[in-house]
């Protein structure tokens, strides 16, 4: 086993279910899009890739055919083990079983687990109620797949410690703070600070913040040991202005403040071992 102590995972969430290619119009959209992001996200430094799909119109898809065709597309490039992560949200508004269904058919490493509902951006309702947060953890144990926890503010971590205390989680827990986000909590370092206080000794986190806290968060993760995620699923912006190439400009970048922190990008197996994932025959 390599020394880990100096590993951080970097996750590439590469497209979520919001941004537009009006954003930014190096968003991808289909699943060959996807597949090359990722891996160029891969060959950039990134461990993890956290997937959504999208229908052909740009809109939030939970399709299964989309996300199986995303994933062989992936795993079809033969050199690329990066860990596959698999949203559970796809967006709001989708049935329960249509979330779970992809999950428990492609096997991903790791799956979201959204652990709580919150107004989402001012604009809509972000449902995870508690029965789908029962069947979904219950599911990603039957399947082996890890939960990635994500909190968006304080009251989601006391649910998950519900659902650990009931079973439905199970020790040890991987958070993935997302700061910024309208509906959450703020970007701020204090908030960052206060909510990795809450979180059971042993856990494993991540964290990302939005818009002008991308920078001031992934610099405060790397300074706590966190992990880090970056993408455009967060932020469509390089930096103030300049909209992003490609979500492999944000893994370089991620990549490089690790290494200047006397730090190194985890591979896939390292990050494997970091979050205790069980490899998928692939
Ligand atoms: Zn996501």
């Amino acid at each position: 086993m390599s020394d880990l102590r100096n590993k951080r995972v970097i996750s590439a969430a590469i497209t979520g279910s919001w941004p537009t290619r009006k954003d930014n119009p190096n968003l991808s959209i289909t699943p060959q899009e996807i597949a090359d992001d990722v891996y160029e996200s891969w060959k950039a430094g990134a461990a993890i890739a956290h997937i959504h799909v999208r229908n052909g119109d740009g809109t939030p898809s939970t399709d299964f055919n989309k996300y199986k065709e995303t994933i062989d597309l992936i795993r079809a490039k033969k050199d690329c083990d990066v860990c596959i992560n698999i949203t559970s949200s796809g967006s709001v508004g989708f049935k329960d079983e249509e979330r779970i269904y992809p999950l428990k058919q492609l096997l991903p490493e790791m799956a979201s687990y959204d652990c709580g509902t919150l107004n989402w951006q001012h604009r809509t309702i972000f449902e995870n109620n508690p029965q789908f947060l029962e069947k979904l953890g219950l599911a990603l144990q039957e399947s082996n797949i890890k939960p990635e926890i994500e909190i968006f503010h304080a009251g989601m971590i006391y649910e998950a410690l519900h659902y650990l205390k009931i079973g439905v989680l199970k020790a040890p827990l991987h958070f993935q703070f997302v700061l910024g986000c309208p509906g959450g909590m703020a970007n701020t370092v204090e908030n960052l600070v206060f909510l990795k206080s809450l979180i059971p000794e042993g856990s494993t986190w991540a964290a990302c913040g939005i818009a002008s806290g991308h920078m001031p968060i992934m610099m405060t993760t790397i300074a706590m040991g966190g992990h880090i995620r970056v993408g455009m699923e967060d932020n469509v912006m390089y930096q103030k202005g300049v909209p992003a190439e490609s979500n492999a400009q944000f893994v370089a970048r991620a990549k490089r403040l690790l290494e200047e922190a006397g730090l190194e990008a985890a591979t896939p197996d390292e990050a494997r071992q970091i979050f205790g994932l069980t490899r998928k025959v692939f």
